[in-house]
């Protein structure tokens, strides 16, 4: 096992809106940073800020919106010290053609000359192949812990997300930890949401947190408004990021070791 955190989440801009003070208090402890999107962000609409400090959406084509998104991932890992970004391109669920109108992929829809439709992030997890090519970032760079989504989201490419990185880890036997972010929309399920098996106090990279998601500008314009559920009720730290425990792993190092001495586990 390295010291390296492997984040796999869904689109542009996931990786810092959940876990981005974490990898900023672990990048300046010497850890390495594998960000990975799991989709190819051709979706999306493009929002910029109007005279009154309001966000404007536009719904622009899959050929100009995704582009400009994986631009701007490439410059928010730039900042993480050169992460290594990978994409993985699954199509997302649905695109904007030039004339603004929406086309759907899934099961039995027509081919598309952005999605190849039998890959599409929703039902990824359910192809061998693309199981195996997590299996392999994880043989290659052995992080010690590899962070998602948790399968409970009001984004179903989240889901499709959280269940092809469960489904291929346990395949691939890896045995290093898995950690799951809750979502960080609105609580649209109640208290289901109020779990948080264990954090990472996040106080002193909180505003790099910040700073990072506002590096996504087509889709943050501003972050002056942005809100996170209380995770850090109890634990008398001012920011935190709550994780859900997949599996603790069998080794690792400090970023491990934090998360395990505030890992409440409930014993069944
Ligand atoms: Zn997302």
């Amino acid at each position: 096992m390295k010291k390296c955190i492997m984040a796999i989440y869904s689109h542009a801009d996931d990786i810092e809106g959940n876990a981005g003070g974490t990898v900023l208090k672990y990048l300046a402890k010497g850890y390495e940073l594998i960000y990975v999107m799991s989709t190819n962000n051709m979706s999306g609409e493009w929002n910029t800020l109007g005279p009154d400090n309001e966000i404007i959406s536009r719904k622009l084509p899959w050929y100009e919106i995704m582009p400009q998104r994986k631009l701007e991932a490439a410059k928010a890992a730039a900042k993480l010290n050169n992460a290594t970004v990978i994409h993985l391109n699954h199509p997302q669920r649905h695109y904007y053609d030039q004339n603004s109108e929406r086309h759907y992929v899934g099961y039995g829809t027509a081919p598309v000359n952005c999605a190849a439709p039998e890959s599409c992030i929703l039902t990824a997890h359910e192809f061998p192949a693309a199981r195996k090519e997590i299996a392999g970032l994880v043989a290659k760079y052995q992080p010690e812990a590899v962070l998602t989504h948790d399968p409970i989201q009001l984004d179903s490419e989240h889901i499709g997300t959280s269940l092809l990185v469960t489904r291929a880890l346990k395949e691939c036997s890896y045995s290093g930890m898995i950690l799951m972010s809750p979502c960080v929309d609105v609580p649209f399920c109640g208290e289901i949401y109020n779990f948080r098996q264990s954090w990472i106090d996040i106080t002193a990279t909180y505003q790099g947190k910040l700073d990072m998601i506002a590096v996504h500008a087509c889709q943050m314009p501003k972050v002056s408004h942005l809100t996170w559920r209380p995770w850090e009720t109890g634990t008398g730290c001012e920011h935190v990021e709550a994780f859900a425990v997949v599996q603790p792993g069998e080794e690792g190092g400090e970023f491990r070791d934090e998360i395990l001495a505030h890992w409440h586990k409930y014993e069944m």
